[in-house]
């Protein structure tokens, strides 16, 4: 079997944490005798210091031409004075998500036991979370249209949430599916008592129940889910919300997990999917080997496991992270105490042997 596989390390810490996933993509493609081909290229404040434009042509045609993408993180503080439609988050990211399709962002928040200690809450709350956020990607609140324009007092400014039937229905029932293939339960995160949008999602779920009687349907307002999440976050399985809703509550959720460094996620809809941690470049720690390369391991797990249906392989990749939190390693952001501090590149390292070794 042979895999093309685009890497887009991006700015910021991306070129620190993107190797180590890819070493152990090479390790499980030995193993398995699998052949993955990858190909860099440049996004993000990266490619816009080489060509001018945060998404240069080449490197959509390459994630096009490819059978996955791994992307790192893009933007920094020396891409921030551009306009916004020029700074990598929007013009990259929002035109990649456009560009191959990805109209469905997946997060799992999953608490390693080992790291039961590096979470802020208390061990009784958040011990044996497992939940999934499933974020609509490509429309609502950040792909309506926006306008800033003058006006005789001082300057008016709007953003537009807008969603299609199609859009809800289409994420919706990707919610129940994947919560048909978990534990069953699917929460519908919304703001009803004010939005006209979340009124026509919460009818749509409505309607979409019926087709899934064996997923049970809940309805949760998202201020009430911010703070369930806090309190209560085992009562969640699958989580579906709009953009703008899934962007806050994931790293709100991130918190579950001990580390916003422990998070991966994958965006799927069109051919490509792409794969990627949730966090940000982290400009405050790039190029000190401290960043936390586990969010992007186990994005090259979503990897194998959705687009490549490697599924023993994902485990392994799982199974390896888990083998080393519980030998006691850990990066700056996750160290505690009596545990081990690694850097990035021995924490990817440890992690690839145990792949091996598994
Ligand atoms: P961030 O996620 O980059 O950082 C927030 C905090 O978490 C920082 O203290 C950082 O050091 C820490 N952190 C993040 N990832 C870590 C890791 N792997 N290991 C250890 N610590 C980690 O968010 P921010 O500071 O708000 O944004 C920084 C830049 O990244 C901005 O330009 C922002 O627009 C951009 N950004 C990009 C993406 C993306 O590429 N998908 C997402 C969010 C933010």
């Amino acid at each position: 079997m042979r895999y093309k596989i685009a890497v887009l390390p991006g700015d910021g810490i991306g070129p620190e944490i993107i190797p180590q996933a890819v070493k152990v993509l090479k390790t499980v493609g030995k193993k398995y005798g699998v052949q993955f081909e990858f190909k860099e290229g440049l996004v993000g404040g990266a490619a816009i210091d080489v060509y001018g434009t945060a998404l240069p042509e080449e490197t959509l045609k390459l994630c096009e031409e490819s059978q996955a993408v791994l992307l790192g993180a893009v933007g920094g503080p020396k891409w921030d004075s551009l306009p916004p439609a020029q700074r990598p988050e929007t013009a990259a990211l929002l035109a990649l998500r456009k560009g191959l399709g990805l109209y469905a962002n997946i997060r799992p928040a999953y608490l390693f036991s080992a790291l039961v200690d590096s979470c802020p809450l208390k061990k009784e709350v958040v011990e044996g979370t497992d939940l999934l956020i499933l974020r609509e990607l490509t429309g609502g609140l950040y792909f309506g249209e926006k306008k800033r324009q003058r006006t005789d007092t001082g300057e008016v400014a709007w953003d537009t949430l807008i969603y299609t039937s199609e859009e809800i229905e289409r994420i919706l029932r990707l919610g129940f599916e994947l919560a048909r293939a978990r534990r069953k339960k699917l929460t519908s995160v919304d703001k009803a008592n004010v939005l006209i949008t979340s009124r026509l999602w919460r009818e749509t779920a409505e309607r979409l129940a019926q087709e899934y009687p064996d997923v049970e349907l809940e309805h949760m307002y998202v201020d009430n889910c911010a703070m369930q999440l806090i309190r209560n976050p085992r009562q969640f399985d699958v989580l579906v919300m709009e953009n703008t809703f899934g962007d806050i509550l994931s790293d709100l959720a991130s918190v579950l997990s001990g580390s916003i460094g422990m998070l991966p996620s994958a965006s799927i809809g069109g051919q490509t999917a792409l794969y990627e941690p949730i966090h940000g470049s982290a400009p405050d720690i790039a190029g000190q080997n401290k960043a936390n390369p586990l969010a992007t391991i186990l994005s090259a797990a979503m990897m194998l496991r959705i687009s490549f249906k490697m599924e023993q392989a994902a485990r392994d990749i799982e199974n390896a992270v888990n083998k080393v939190l519980e030998q006691g390693y850990r990066t700056a952001d996750i160290f505690r105490e009596g545990t081990t501090l690694v850097g990035t590149e021995e924490m990817g390292e440890l992690v690839r042997q145990a792949v091996e070794e598994g």
